[in-house]
C-alpha cells in the first residue's frame, strides 16, 4: 500500500475480484437484476439468488456483489445461521481478541450490503429447477433467477428444553470446537452417543477437569473405535441409560447443574456441569430439495468440482454440504467459491 494512500482509497483502487473477468454479452447484461429488456417479467429476473445467511450465504453474497451480480439473499429460517446463535468466536482469522457471533454476521451483512446485495426476510417454501431461470418460492413471494446458490446451513438437533434454548451462548453449546476453550478447568457434560458426541468429549477433555458423556441409552450408535478412545480417556466418564430433563439455572443465566433422569429405573439425579455440549447430530436445511438435487445419505446435499450441484447453475455452500468441518471459516470460504463459480457459470451461459 503506498505510504499516503488512505485505506479507504486503497479499497476503491485494488482490482475487484471477478470484475476484471466479467464480460456479459448484452443480452446478459440487460438481464441483470433490476434491469429490464422490455420481455414481460424479465424485470424480476436476478442473476443470483442466495438461499440463506450465514457465513455462506454472506460471504457468496460480498462476491456475488462484488463482480457486479447484485445478489438477492434470502434470510432462511434462521437468519445469521448458527454463527447467531453463539456468543464469543475466537478462531475466525482477523479477531485476535474474538468478536461475538451476532457482532460478526452482522459486520459481514453489513460488508455484503455495501456491495449492494439486497436482503428479502422469508423462508423458502418450494424450488422449480427443472428449467432456467429457476424458480424461487418463499411464502407469497415467487423469484426468478439464473444461477442459485443454496447456502442453507445446517441446524443442530437441540433436545427441546425451554432451559437449553434460554441458555444458549451462556454454558450450553452445540460447537465444542468453539466454545470448548471457555471451560479449562471446568466440569461439563456432552449430550448424545453419536460419533460427534465421542469426539466433542474427547476434544473437551483437553480443557474440562472432566467430561460426563450422557446418553439415553447404554448402546452407542457411534463406531466401536470412537467409543474405546472415549472411555479410555480418564477425563471422561460415561452416564447411562439416561435424559436431560432440565439444564440449571436459567434464572442465573448460566448452568450450574443438569437433572437427569434413569430410563431404565426412573430415578432422578443431578449433575453438577459449567457448561452442556449437545452433540445428537446436525439437520441439513435441505427438505425444499428432495428429489431435485443429489444428497447423502444424511440429507447433505453433494457438490462436486468446486460448489456445484447435478444442476448446472446450481451451487450449494457451508454446512448445507459439510457435514465434517462444519466451521465458520471454511462455510466462509465454500461461500466465496460457490460465488465465484456462480459468476464463471453466468459468463459461459448468457443465455437460458
Ligand atoms: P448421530 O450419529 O445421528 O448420533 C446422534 C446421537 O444423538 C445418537 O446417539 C442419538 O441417540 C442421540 N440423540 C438423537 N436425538 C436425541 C435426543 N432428542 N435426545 C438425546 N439424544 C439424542 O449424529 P452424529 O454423532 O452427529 O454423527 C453424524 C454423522 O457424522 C454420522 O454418520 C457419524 O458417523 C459422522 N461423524 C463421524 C465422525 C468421525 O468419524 N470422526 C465424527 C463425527 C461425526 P440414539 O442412538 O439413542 O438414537
Amino acid at each position: 500500500m503506498p505510504a499516503k494512500m488512505e485505506r479507504r482509497d486503497f479499497i476503491e483502487a485494488r482490482p475487484r475480484a471477478g470484475v476484471l473477468n466479467f464480460r456479459p454479452s448484452r443480452v446478459a447484461s440487460r438481464r441483470r437484476a433490476g434491469e429490464s429488456n422490455n420481455r414481460q417479467g424479465e424485470e424480476h429476473l436476478n442473476n443470483v439468488i442466495i438461499i440463506g445467511s450465514g457465513c455462506a450465504g454472506l460471504t457468496a453474497a460480498i462476491y456475488a456483489g462484488r463482480a457486479n451480480l447484485k445478489p438477492i439473499v434470502i434470510d432462511g429460517f434462521e437468519p445469521g445461521g448458527q454463527l447467531s446463535l453463539t456468543t464469543m468466536v475466537e478462531n475466525f482469522p482477523g479477531f485476535p481478541d474474538g468478536i461475538l457471533g451476532p457482532d460478526l454476521i452482522e459486520n459481514i451483512r453489513k460488508q455484503a450490503q455495501r456491495f449492494g446485495a439486497e436482503f428479502k426476510s422469508g423462508a423458502i417454501t418450494d424450488v422449480d429447477l427443472s428449467k432456467r431461470p429457476f424458480k424461487i418460492t418463499a411464502g407469497n413471494e415467487t423469484y426468478e433467477t439464473l444461477s442459485l446458490i443454496i447456502a442453507a446451513g445446517a441446524t443442530a438437533r437441540l433436545i427441546g428444553l425451554e432451559s437449553e434454548r434460554k441458555l444458549i451462548g451462556y454454558g450450553v453449546s452445540t460447537c465444542a470446537t468453539c466454545d470448548g476453550y471457555f471451560f479449562r478447568g471446568k466440569n461439563i457434560a456432552v449430550v448424545g452417543g453419536g460419533d460427534s458426541a465421542m469426539e466433542e468429549a474427547n476434544f473437551l477433555s483437553r480443557f474440562a477437569s472432566k467430561v460426563y458423556l450422557v446418553h439415553r441409552r447404554k448402546e452407542f450408535r457411534a463406531s466401536k473405535i470412537m467409543v474405546d478412545r472415549a472411555r479410555a480417556n480418564e477425563k471422561i466418564q460415561f452416564v447411562t441409560p439416561v435424559v436431560v430433563e432440565d439444564i440449571s439455572d436459567v434464572t442465573k443465566g448460566g448452568v450450574e447443574y443438569v437433572t437427569l433422569r434413569n430410563t431404565e429405573t426412573n430415578q432422578a439425579s443431578k449433575l453438577d456441569v459449567e457448561g452442556v455440549f449437545i452433540a445428537i447430530g446436525h439437520v441439513p436445511n435441505t427438505k425444499v430439495f428432495r428429489g431435485k438435487l443429489d444428497m447423502d445419505e444424511n440429507g447433505y446435499l453433494i457438490t462436486h468440482h468446486g460448489s456445484q450441484t447435478k444442476i448446472p447453475g446450481v451451487f450449494a455452500a457451508g454446512d448445507v454440504q459439510d457435514h465434517h468441518y462444519k466451521q465458520a471459516v471454511t462455510a466462509a470460504g465454500s461461500g466465496c467459491m460457490a460465488a465465484m463459480d456462480a459468476e464463471k457459470f453466468l459468463e459461459a451461459h448468457p443465455d437460458r
